[in-house]
């Protein structure tokens, strides 16, 4: 997957202190290869707006916005470029779905039953509740297991005819746990087989936590909708991400936000064509820039196993060390991404053991509800939630035998 030139551990924060990065699942750091020069190279030389001129420069950010366009649709196996989207972010695309789907002719609306499971981040359970509560739809929550790993027949048995949106995360942040997505398409498949049209059912999955790590196919996941930013897996920039939307739903969501889409601005309207009518201002020129030099620098099908192989190698000597360790609490399990949660008790929050590791061993880790409290109560880490250790493509072995060792140093204490 995406290459990076400087090892983690042998990247200095400071002259003194050595810095451990395992808050990938927050975002990735350091950035894949070619991202910062491509960041600066189009500000330096490039500098103009896409779809909004004619001379060579404006064409060049437009020529941008396109070849990144067709890698992404290419890397999820879209059914054309025009399912992509660009966004400012990936809960940006999540909320350009769940409100673009109110009031639409496939609508979410009075009476309308939304499923959404106990794992989710924030930026799928605040768009849902706000969309639901404006047009008088009701919300059930899938419970989980105390790995935040959903049970793929708990979430096919709550699908009812009023349902019209299931909304669930790839890969929860939290616990790393990949969910059943493809058993779960394959039902929502078979419901929408004998459904009228606007009774249609839009799954939406939020790959935040699996894009650039886990191969992606929207057909065989079954997914209608997906959104994921560049930060995170593809090792790109912050401030950009892109949604998918399947050409069946195409019609179906209404833009979200209105505004200027360029080329086509005679009409008072938003255009119906996708993606011009979801992707309204200025595009995020730099990062568009920055994500495609990241999604340049992702490795050939051969390479992208040996790299799933590491990953789910450091996720099993991560697991492994961490639930050696006596007086701790781990959650999660070995799985294709070296993710893992911690409690250490009453008496060390994860703020107090995340701030431990920082300053004593210069390990960067992160603690607390991971925008996901949800989860928590079925964790039962409801109050202080938990400390984090998440791993990426530049995460070595010697770094979570570091961290392991760290962990156990502070639960003997
Ligand atoms: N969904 C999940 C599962 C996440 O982990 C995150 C970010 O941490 C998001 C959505 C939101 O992503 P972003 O902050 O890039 O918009």
């Amino acid at each position: 997957m995406p290459s990076r030139s400087t090892s983690i551990a042998e990247t200095n924060l400071s002259e003194t202190k050595r810095r451990i990065y395992l808050d990938h699942a927050a975002t990735s750091w350091p950035k894949a290869d070619g991202v910062t020069d491509a960041m600066v190279e189009f500000f330096s030389s490039v500098g103009a707006s896409a779809s909004r001129g004619n001379y060579a420069s404006a064409m060049k950010a437009s020529e941008l916005v396109r070849s990144l366009r067709h890698k992404l649709a290419r890397f999820i196996h879209a059914e054309s470029e025009s399912c992509i989207s660009f966004h400012g972010g990936c809960t940006h695309a999540l909320n350009c779905v769940i409100h673009g789907l109110v009031g639409s002719s496939k609508s979410i609306g009075d009476g309308s039953h939304l499923l959404l499971s106990a794992v989710e981040h924030n930026a799928v359970i605040r768009p849902l509740l706000v969309a639901a509560k404006s047009c008088n739809a009701t919300v059930e929550e899938v419970p989980t297991d105390r790995n935040g790993l959903l049970d793929a027949d708990e979430v096919i048995s709550r699908i009812n005819n009023e349902t019209r949106l299931v909304a669930l995360s790839h890969v929860s942040n939290v616990t790393g746990a990949v969910q059943p997505i493809a058993e779960i398409g394959a039902a929502v498949a078979e419901a929408n087989r004998s459904r009228a049209d606007f009774k249609q059912i839009l799954f939406l999955c939020d790959a935040a936590q699996s894009f650039g790590y886990l191969p992606i196919n929207v057909a065989s996941l079954g997914v209608h909708a997906l959104a994921a930013p560049a930060h995170k897996g593809c090792g790109g920039p912050p401030g950009i991400g892109m949604l998918y939307v399947s050409p069946k739903w195409h019609s179906a969501i209404q833009p979200w936000m209105q505004g200027g889409t360029g080329d086509d601005g005679r009409s008072d309207e938003m255009p119906e064509s996708m993606p011009a009518k979801l992707e309204p201002g200025t595009m995020n020129l730099p990062a568009i820039a920055g994500w495609l030099a990241a999604m340049e620098s992702m490795a050939t099908p051969n390479e992208l196993d040996d790299s799933s192989q590491k990953l789910a190698a450091l996720s099993q000597r991560l697991h492994v060390g961490l639930n050696g360790i006596d007086g701790i609490k781990v959650f999660g399990q070995p799985g294709p991404l070296p993710i893992a949660s911690l409690d250490f008790g009453p008496a060390l929050p994860p703020d107090d053991a995340a701030a431990i590791l920082d300053s004593e061993f210069g390990i960067e880790v992160r603690s607390g509800h991971h925008c996901a409290a949800r989860l928590h109560s079925h964790l039962g880490t409801e109050t202080a939630g938990t400390l984090r250790i998440s791993g990426g493509h530049g995460t070595t072995s010697d770094e979570i035998d570091v961290v392991v060792a760290a962990v156990a140093e502070i639960a003997a204490q």
